[in-house]
């Protein structure tokens, strides 16, 4: 019993990235606030293939067997905090038909292929330990580590919905780094922060509406999602001006189709960066999509990289520059001109 008790600090870090993983073996940062144990770094890895081992059976009386598929059942449900049962087994099986068939199709443009699971799983799994790393950091005490990340990956995540994967969307990502940062969050209120009220603000910069990462953030009072984009575009959602939802915490600034820097600009600093400001945030997720540059193909937006770097220096300076930023890549779709807007966006986190 006494090591069942030390696996404990050990397997509640990945709970909210296990269902996500599969079995590609797991690289994860466990700041170790077990009973006063040295930090130190811990590799876990899991499968859900280890569930397929039944030596009893389901009875009335419980499972026949105490080694049962249940122990490991629980650790492996976290995921359904962010997405539905329904949508994971249709990736699933999405990804199980890609390997036969080399495509499967879950809408006219989402589509897998034989690597997608291992991309979609290890894109939200990278976001996972940019929050690991970042707030695990302060969990452990060590103020001066890094406070700034961009997390590079495909496919992106802000068009999937709790229940429906589309627009090239397989996973939210960035809503699974929030479960993560949530969690890392519980342990800075035990251990050091005890007034730590886990508000994230989620800011979104594609020209597209982030109509996942809106979906999963409208039931809960502390997320906060603010988005620019263009309307009319894909997927229709965010075209309302303003803030809805149950808890007014959905914002959307809809910029007109051939919209350039002044109208962004002008939306973030009249609309979406003071709202953000006032819901005090305590971690700051950005989608951070970079189609609505004047070249990108899917959209007619105007803007250039000076615009990228100005809405990241704007962002970077909420809280006094001292919150917690993970940036996400969602979309951008001009492979020639891709890398200078990141390479602006990135060298403004780094910079502001
Ligand atoms: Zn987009």
């Amino acid at each position: 019993m006494k090591h069942n008790r030390l696996l404990v600090p050990l397997l509640v870090p990945v709970q909210a990235l296990l269902p996500i993983l599969g079995s590609i073996p797991v690289q994860a940062l466990l700041p170790s606030l077990w009973r006063g144990v040295p930090s130190r770094p811990v590799s876990v890895y899991t499968s859900d293939v280890c569930v397929l081992h039944e030596p009893g059976r389901p009875s009335l009386a419980g499972y026949t067997h105490p080694e049962q598929p249940a122990r490991l059942k629980r650790l492996l449900t976290a995921l359904l905090r962010v997405h539905t049962r329904a949508h994971l087994n249709r990736l699933n099986d999405a990804f199980a038909r890609a390997r036969l068939f080399r495509k499967a199709k879950l809408d006219s443009d989402t589509i897998a292929s034989p690597g997608s699971r291992a991309a979609v799983l290890r894109a939200a799994g990278l976001v996972v330990r940019a929050v690991d790393d970042l707030l695990g950091a302060e969990a452990a005490g060590n103020g001066s580590a890094s406070r700034r990340a961009f997390v590079m990956v495909r496919p992106p995540g802000h068009h999937a919905e709790r229940g429906s994967p589309q627009g090239f969307c397989f996973v939210n990502n960035v809503l699974v780094g929030d479960v993560e940062t949530r969690r890392v969050a519980g342990m800075l209120i035990t251990f050091r922060r005890p007034n730590l009220r886990r508000r994230v603000a989620i800011l979104d910069f594609d020209v597209h509406h982030g109509n996942g990462d809106a979906d999963i953030a409208e039931p809960d009072p502390t997320r906060l999602y603010v988005s620019s984009h263009e309307v009319p575009n894909f997927p229709g959602t965010g075209e309302e001006r303003g803030a809805t939802g149950r808890h007014r915490t959905i914002l959307s600034a809809p910029l007109r189709s051939s919209s350039g820097s002044a109208e962004f600009r002008r939306a973030w600093r009249d609309e979406l960066l003071p709202a953000v400001r006032a819901f005090q945030p305590e971690a700051i997720f950005v989608s951070a999509g970079f189609d609505a540059h004047a070249e990108d193909p899917l959209s007619s937006c105007r803007l250039s990289d000076a615009d990228f770097a100005w809405i990241t220096a704007e962002v970077a300076k909420i809280g006094r520059g001292a919150l917690p930023i993970i940036s996400v890549l969602e979309g951008g779709y001009n492979v020639e001109r891709l890398d200078r807007s990141v390479r602006a966006h990135v060298k403004a986190l780094i910079d502001a």
